[in-house]
């Protein structure tokens, strides 16, 4: 069995704008992200994306546009991303349990590197993520968004205000 950090993308990875992000040149890496990227795989986790892309199914970008900002992220990230999985649709358009706070892209996940969700965390700034997150019973840390329209989660266990604090918790927390 494995231990994850499932890690929820805009607001954690990459600058939330408020907005979709899909442009490269949009696409702003925060900082400390590798380096805390570098600390949890150093710490024996696995390191998996799980992302709403609901831009896609709303035809705002497209596939191609999301594996371009991917590729991106992981040569910006020494490729220390194991995985990541999106989920492209909106309940106005496709109704699909993918989509965070439902959980089967973060199940799938499981499933395919046998994660053993007692030892995992979830990072994510929306509350969304948290809920998500609890549903399949792992740890939760939330990034304190600076946007109004993400409220903190009743149900988050951290709060923190990047990914850098986020791993000296969760590094703390396992030792
Ligand atoms: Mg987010």
């Amino acid at each position: 069995m494995n231990k994850c950090i499932f890690l929820d993308r805009d607001g954690v990875l990459n600058r939330e704008r408020g907005t979709y992000t899909y442009r490269l040149e949009d696409f702003e890496i925060i900082e400390g992200v590798p380096e805390s990227l570098k600390q949890l795989k150093d710490a024996g986790y696995l390191l998996v994306v799980v992302t709403n892309q609901s831009g896609i199914s709303k035809g705002l970008y497209t596939r191609e546009d999301v594996k371009k900002c991917h590729e991106y992220l992981q040569e910006h990230c020494n490729h220390l991303l194991d995985d990541l999985f999106m989920a492209p649709y909106h309940p106005t358009i496709t109704a699909s349990l993918s989509r965070k706070p439902d959980t089967w892209m973060i199940e799938k996940a499981i499933a395919k590197y046998q994660i053993d969700v007692s030892q995992s965390w979830m990072v994510g700034d929306s509350p969304t993520d948290i809920e998500a997150a609890k549903k399949i019973q792992v740890k939760t840390v939330q990034i304190e968004s600076t946007y109004e329209h993400k409220p903190l989660s009743a149900l988050r266990d951290y709060t923190v205000q990047d990914l850098y604090q986020a791993t000296q918790i969760i590094l703390s927390s396992s030792s």
